[in-house]
């Protein structure tokens, strides 16, 4: 990898303890591990005194029982916000987990950007402030290669305004040292214009295979007039053979990856997709890759790119995933 976590760990933390001395000692946002059980102790003295009869109850109780609660999990006790009518749990961090949080979240979404990192964190979260998140952001090598990339990438004007579908792109990443349950490799298909990807298991690299695999994407959402691939012209060709014998009524033409989706940036995407994966089977410990991928597509379908994921692109509103949200 190319960041050093160490190096990026206490980077952070010098700048955390920089933005400490300029904050009032008694701030909400941030808690020592001895603050944080103090604070855990004085909530059990609120509780008890709110409810005991005839112990004497004080404004400061009422405030800490506003504010705090403790939430007991595998016998430990977790400092939380008090569970409202939304039913969300959500976690007090520690200064000295923010790090860890922060780098296991930013991993987990792809390098996804600061509306990213701040939609997933304040799901779980509730004093991660957007300061935090941005001296976490500076400090990220892997992201300053993207913007630099991309910057870099950027075609000066382009003379044919992409529309929906006008161009597809085919990458397989090779799995072949985690094979599992004998799939090989990762086939990732990307909508240019919307950047929505599917990902897809494969067992091997052969044109029959990643054509079935495609005719199963253009019957939910259409084929695109042009096919490309960074695996080359002939790879393409074969594949659009097998796609037009599969269904004689498609009509797809190969396509030269054009220069602002130069193989730079197709192995950045792959990247981001492996890391993803890996962060993955971490957090599950299961070399189940194959399993993981389609949640991995949704998740990187979720990340923002340059204000829109690629999800509300496609299909214009955010992505749902239980019927109690309304956003
Ligand atoms: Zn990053």
């Amino acid at each position: 990898m190319a960041i050093d976590k160490n190096t990026m760990r206490s980077k952070f933390n010098e700048q955390i303890q920089l933005i400490l001395m300029n904050k009032r000692e008694d701030n909400n946002a941030f808690l020592s591990t001895s603050d944080y059980s103090r604070v855990i102790q004085q909530v059990k003295k609120s509780k008890k005194s709110l409810n005991t009869v005839g112990e004497k109850k004080t404004t400061k109780d009422y405030r800490v029982i506003r504010k705090y609660d403790i939430l007991v999990m595998d016998k430990k006790e977790h400092l939380i916000r008090p569970i409202d009518e939304k039913n969300v749990v959500l976690y007090y961090a520690t200064i000295d987990e923010l790090f860890d949080i922060l780098y296991d979240t930013h991993s987990a979404i792809g390098h996804g950007g600061r509306n990213r990192m701040v939609s997933e964190l304040k799901h779980n979260y509730c004093n991660i402030t957007n300061e935090t998140i941005m001296v976490f952001l500076k400090l990220c090598a892997e992201c300053h290669k993207k913007t630099a990339c991309s910057k870099i990438g950027v075609a000066p004007k382009p003379t044919l305004q992409p529309t929906f579908n006008s161009r597809g792109q085919v990458d397989l990443i090779d799995m072949q040292t985690q094979r599992h349950n004998d799939y090989r490799f990762i086939m990732k298909y990307q909508e240019h214009l919307t950047k929505y990807i599917v990902l897809k298991p494969l067992k091997s690299k052969c044109a029959e295979e990643v054509a079935y695999n495609l005719i199963e994407i253009y019957t939910l959402f259409g084929a695109p007039s042009i096919l490309q691939s960074s695996s080359g012209k002939k790879f393409v060709t074969s594949v659009i053979n097998k796609l037009h014998v599969i269904w004689d009524e498609i009509k797809i033409d190969y396509g030269w990856p054009k220069h602002s989706e130069s193989q730079e940036s197709v192995e950045m995407t792959n990247r981001d997709v492996q890391e993803m994966l890996s962060a993955w089977m971490d957090k599950k410990n299961s070399l189940d890759w194959p399993s993981a991928l389609k949640f991995i597509q949704f998740k990187k379908n979720r990340t923002f790119h340059s204000g829109k994921s690629p999800y509300e692109a496609m299909f214009g509103c955010t992505a749902r995933i239980n019927l109690a949200t309304s956003s």
